[in-house]
This record gives C-alpha cells, structure tokens and sequence, in this order.
C-alpha cells in the first residue's frame, strides 16, 4: 500500500520533519486506525485476539528478539528466557477444579536439555505442535526444569540458528509468518505515526521519535524500539498517577491539624515524645513524624505509606499522629488486620504513653456485645478519642463523632475497598470530606513496584533500627545431625533464660491441617527434645482466648518453648525470644520468613534463627545472607521475576506490553522523573504540545492500570 500523503503538491515522499511535525488530522493518518485484513476468518479471529485491530496496533506488534535465545542448560530458575526447542512429546491436561485454566505440557528438547513446557489456555496446541515441531518459546523457567511459556511461535530453522529478525508473537489461526507478511505490507504506514512525547522531551533523554522507532523494531533493531514503547507506557502510568494525587490534594479536605500555638502551651504532642516516652526515637523515626505532622497540619488529607523494617518501630510514628488528632478535638483510629494484632498494638500503645490521660479502647470480633454498645456510643459522641481494633472497625455500626486520622498496619492484608472502608466514616456532622491515612507495611515494597502501584502515595521508608538490637544469625540446616545440633542449641539458649519459637511447615491447602501438624509437635517436643521445659501451642484454629493465653504466657516469660504456625508472622513482641526454628522453611516466601525472623531479634541478646530446607534453594540462600527486608525484596523480585508482576495483574494493578519489570527499573525512573517535569510545566497537560500525550494517558488507562487508593 502507498501511504505517501497525497495533494500536497508535487507529491514527493515528506522529509521526516515535516512528518513529525504534522498535525494531528493528518488526512493519511487514517490508515493508521484502519484494520488490517489477514484473509479467512480464522485469522482474523487471532488477529483480534491479539488485539491488532489496527495498522498502528499492527505496527506496534513487535517481534521477540531470538538472538537472545539460550540453550535450555543455561537457564536460571526465576528468569525470563527465550529458547528455541523441539517438541518430544505434547498433551493436554485434564481439569479437575472448576474454574481452573486448562493446561498443555509438552516435553522439550535442544541439543543441551530438556524442558517441561507448559501453555495455559490452549487447548488447540496438542494439533498445531506434534512431536517434532521446532518452535520459540518465550516464558519463565521455574525450578525442576519446567518452563512456563508466556509466548511462542513454530519455527523453521535449526535448533539454535539465529536471525536477524524475529518471531511474532503468533494466535491460533494466525500465524508469525502471516503476521510478518500484514507488517511488510503496512511498514509505510509507520512513518505517519503522530508521536505523543514532545520533541524537547525526546530529545533530552534521547529517544527516537516514533516513526523510526516502529521502522527499527521490525528490521532488527529491536531492543531500542522496545524500549522507547516501554518509556511510553511508564510514562503514561506515572503520568495519571502524579495526576490523581494532585487532584486529590487539592480537591478533597481534611481537618488540618497544627501544633499547638506557641506561646499558649507546649505541644502535647512534642512534649510526649520528649518527656514520657520510655525512649528515644532513632533518626528515622524522627524524620518520619515530622513529615506525618507536617502532612496532618495541612487542609488536604495525608496519604502516606510506611514502610519499615520488622521492629523498626512503626507504632510510634502513627501514635504521634494519633494524639496530634487528639490534642486538635479529633478522634484516631488504627486497624490491624488480626486480632492479636490489635491486641498487641492495644497494648503497645499503652505502654509508649504512660503518663498520658487520654483513654485508648479495643474493638474486635471479641469484644463482648454490651462492652461493644458502650464503646460504639461513646465513639459516636466522641467521648472515646482513641481506638484500635480489627475488621471490626468498619461495620456498618461504628459511627465517629470527628474522626481525623487513620492508621492501617500491614496494609497490604486488606482488601483496597477495607482499607478505604474507614474514610468514609470520616464524613460524620462534624468531620470533614476526608481523613488523614497513614498506611503502614512491615513487607518492603522494592522501589519498582513501589513506584507501579504505590505512584499516588507518599512513601516514608524506616531503616534504621531501634538502638541495642542485635542481629539476628541465620543458619540452614537439613538432615538428621543438624537437628540433634538444633535442639541442643535451642537447650542452652533455655538454660540460659532466653525463650524460643518453634515455627511448624505451612500447610497452604488447609488451617485444620497445619493446626494438626503443629499440635503434633508440640506433643512431640514436650515428651522428647524438649522434656525438661514448659512449651505451649498457638494455632490458627484455637479459640481466642485460648491463643490469647498462649502469647501471654510466653510473654510472661512462663513458657521456655512457643510452638507456632505463621499466627506469630506479625507483631508479637516478646524481647528475650532468642532463636527461631522454621521447619520446611522452602515453603514460605522471601518476605515472610523475614517476618517471622523479626519476631527474634528484639532484645538485648544476640539471636540465632535455624532454617530447615533444601539446602540448595537460592531462596534460603538469600535469606540466610541478607538480614535486611528491602534487599531480600529486590532479590525476591528477581529470582521471581514477572511473576509478581503476574500476580499485580490479576489484583488489576499494571499489565505491560513492552516494559518488562524488574529489568527496566532504571526506565521507570527516568519516566517517573519526566513525569514530573512535565506536570510541573503543565499540571493539566493544557498546552497544545502536550495534547497528544494526554489523550494517550487517557487510552492507556483503561487498559494499563489501576492503582490502590481510589482517586
Ligand atoms: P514495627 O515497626 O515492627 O511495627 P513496633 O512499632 O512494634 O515495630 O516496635 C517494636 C518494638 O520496639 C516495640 O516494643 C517498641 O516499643 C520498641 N521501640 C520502638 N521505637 C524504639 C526506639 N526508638 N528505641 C527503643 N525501642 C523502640
Ligand atoms: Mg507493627
């Protein structure tokens, strides 16, 4: 097809200046938004599903690179590869679950290894891939040599040959070559692209303008084609973030709630944390409650997130702002996602302001029904200033007289419709339109992440740790010498007063399980290893009150021995805790082993923290190295790669179709920072060289993101 633009007088091919300088109605332009054709419906149909319902969709269709292509034993567990294989034999799987995708594996092979592919919904492989099939494949390679495919297309050439050009992404019915054939047809149609960053942009972080940049892409230059689509897309997720946040900044209210005045009183809120707190707050904190003092004094509601180290003090922070609520007239209140949670922090709270006369309540699924009226009136008349509590707090029941801060902790445990649950109950007669947040996280978010799906909060990190604590030591074990090693281990920290937690496999399929398998322990260890000490038991299945007396016996320094389940992952703070063993530690996350080794740790004794696992799992490699929560995040992010990018997309956060996380972290900040300077230039995206930027923005949003806090 000719796409020369037409009637502009002797008909000669644009120069690219004037080609990037056109204007948006260009009359060719409509070629862009035509639908290509792929002769027969079939194809048609796989064009659709790849969604290449235009030539720009087609244009943009980018081929995957086969020179990166490795051999199968070169593979990392965790990583994103290419290989080029041949198929040995193929089946599909029976679905048992309802609901469940359904699967086909196929076994194959290269000249170095073979592999256990599997391809999720495509049923249709088993026909189009017979044994023998050469093919691309794209997708991640786990441990035990499976591979899960992403993408992949047959090929033709021999098991490791290269090309210059790569293979499209193909659908059923719709083949690479196919696809190849359509792109050759329209590649005229790239050079009238309109592109949607400013040239001044372009040209400060040197990217090519778009017609190149498609034109690139499907003559074997495809990595800096990928990347300029990828710079897009970031672009525009970091754009309608930074927007969002600064209309709500402005649009929404909250109460402001400034330091007393000087000259009248000292501030209570200062004055406790000069004169009644029982210690004194380490340079993070200080930094991080200044800034959430500073975000409450002004007329728009705070929505900051916290993230800091397991037993970095967090507490502290969301109790200055707590009481700056109070000091104003206001009611605060924090959520914990369970209750002893809530318990702990009901009772931490109590214990950082001893000298303070202001009334702290507790409200859980616990709390007795006539208990629970009183403290619902007294919340509605605004008598009771303070309250900490679970779920609870959000019935549709609890009403606040003036309610101005809320503290989530461990945000991430609840649902996004929970954790804004409690805004709205800041709109009573008295209140304003919002109130202030503070969401907390023990459970590092690596800055990539970080900036995806966190973009519209501020974020406040608290690295450094409490002074006095030491660190924890962490050894894998396996095998039956290492245990008798353990155990004994574990009796001289006993005979030495310290106190121990025992933390039993997890059992994913069911709580009744895991709470049998650790009730099993528990006898095990009381009539064998551990004879001569006091042990006690805490599971998810028992009754309230029952775990309740579990942690406050082991507190009291009653019980030597804590035999768990993952109940303990947060928030028990028991200081002469002193060694930790986990048993079939490979089945927990990077993460939540960090938490779990956080309960140890937190006094004045040096800690130890025993592993038992695989002992060549890169995993507990990593944790037994790192003691520190936000490198065991990257390292986690790594080894899983876009898994958990996999796992954001199906809790709706981001779907890429070019950017591919955690590689192209350092793009995201460079999209970040433009971001920025453009919406500082033009807060709106108003003027006219930003208009086509704009309505990108807008189209991508559909289909690229949702963030966590509702604009
Ligand atoms: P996390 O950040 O894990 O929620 P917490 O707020 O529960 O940590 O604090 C852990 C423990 O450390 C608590 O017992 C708390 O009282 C104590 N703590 C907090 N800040 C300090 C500090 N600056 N100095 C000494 N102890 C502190
Ligand atoms: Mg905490």
């Amino acid at each position: 097809m000719d796409y020369t633009p037409r009637g502009l007088g002797d008909g000669a091919p644009l120069s690219e200046q004037q080609l990037i300088g056109a204007p948006l109605h260009w009359p060719s332009e409509k070629a862009l938004a035509e639908r290509p054709t792929f002769g027969g419906r079939k194809a048609n149909e796989g064009a659709e599903h790849l969604g290449l319902i235009s030539v720009q969709a087609l244009l943009e269709h980018l081929p995957r690179d086969r020179r990166e292509a490795r051999t199968v034993a070169t593979l990392v567990p965790g990583e994103q590869a290419t290989v080029v294989v041949e198929v040995r034999s193929i089946s599909s799987r029976p679905v048992r679950r309802r609901g469940m995708r359904p699967l086909v594996e196929a076994l194959v092979v290269d000249e170095t290894g073979t592999l256990q592919a599997t391809f999720f919904n495509q049923p249709w492989l088993v026909k189009k891939y017979p044994p023998g099939t050469r093919l691309v494949l794209h997708g991640s390679y786990e441990a035990r040599n499976r591979f899960r495919v992403s993408s992949h297309a047959p090929t033709a050439d021999e098991i490791g040959a290269g090309d210059e050009v790569g293979h499209y992404p193909a659908a059923e019915g719709l083949s690479s070559t196919q696809i190849l054939a359509a792109i050759r047809e329209h590649l005229g149609a790239a050079r009238l692209a309109p592109d949607p960053l400013p040239g001044r942009l372009r040209a400060r972080h040197r990217l090519p303008d778009l017609p190149s940049t498609l034109l690139a892409g499907h003559s074997g230059q495809l990595e800096p084609a990928r990347q300029r689509l990828a710079f897009d897309e970031l672009l525009y997720v970091q754009l309608d973030l930074l927007r969002r946040r600064a209309r709500r900044a402005e649009a929404v209210k909250a109460p402001p709630l400034p330091a007393a005045q000087e000259g009248s009183r000292a501030d209570p809120v200062d004055e406790w944390i000069e004169q009644q707190l029982p210690f004194e707050l380490t340079g993070d904190q200080q930094r991080a409650v200044e800034v959430v003092l500073g975000d409450i004094a002004r007329g728009h509601p705070m929505q900051r997130l916290l993230m800091g180290e397991v037993g970095s003090g967090k507490t502290v922070v969301a109790l200055a702002a707590m009481l700056r609520a109070v000091a104003n007239g206001y009611q605060a209140a924090l959520m914990a996602p369970t209750e002893t949670l809530a318990n702990q922090h009901f009772a931490t709270l109590q214990e950082l302001m001893p000298g303070q006369t202001v009334p702290v309540a507790l409200l859980t699924g616990s709390t007795p029904p006539a208990r629970r009226r009183d403290l619902l009136g007294k919340l509605a008349s605004g008598q009771l200033s303070l309250v900490v509590g679970t779920h609870a707090l959000i019935e549709d029941d609890v009403l606040f007289e003036r309610l101005a801060v809320v503290v989530v902790d461990e945000q991430h445990r609840f649902g996004v419709r929970q954790r804004t649950a409690l805004d709205a109950k800041a709109a009573g007669p008295a209140g304003a339109a919002a109130p202030h947040v503070l969401h907390m996280t023990a459970t590092p978010i690596p800055r990539t992440l970080a900036l995806l799906g966190y973009g519209d909060l501020d974020v406040t990190e608290l690295r450094e740790l409490p002074q006095g604590r030491q660190p924890v030591a962490t050894h894998l074990a396996s095998g039956e010498r290492d245990r008798a090693r353990a155990y004994e281990r574990i009796r001289e920290e006993l005979r030495g007063g310290r106190q121990a937690y025992v933390v039993c496999p997890l059992v994913e399929e069911s709580q009744a399980l895991a709470a049998r398998a650790a009730s099993a322990e528990y006898e095990r260890l009381s009539a064998d290893e551990f004879g001569d000490f006091k042990l006690a038991l805490i599971h998810g299945q028992m009754a309230s009150a029952r775990k309740a007396e579990a942690m406050r016996s082991f507190k009291a320094g009653e019980v030597d021995v804590l035999v768990a389940t993952t109940v303990i992952e947060v928030g028990v703070d028991v200081p002469n805790a002193t060694v930790m063993l986990i048993e079939n530690a490979e089945r927990y996350g990077l993460s939540q082993l960090h938490q779990l080794r956080g309960r140890i740790g937190r006094g004045e004794h040096a800690s130890v923290c025993i592993c038992f696992g695989p002992e060549k799992s890169q995993r507990l490699k990593a944790f037994s190295t790192w003691n520190d929560g936000f490198k065991l995040a990257e390292v986690d992010l790594q080894l899983r790669g876009e898994g958990e990018l996999t796992g954001m997309r199906q809790s709706g956060m981001a779907a890429f179709r070019f950017a591919v996380m955690p590689q192209d972290g350092e793009l995201l900040e460079r999209a970040r920072l433009s971001a920025r300077e453009i919406l500082e230039l033009d807060p709106e995206l108003a003027l006219a060289e930003h208009l086509p930027l704009r309505e990108a923005v807008e189209r991508a949003r559909g289909s690229l993101l949702m963030a966590t806090i509702p604009a």
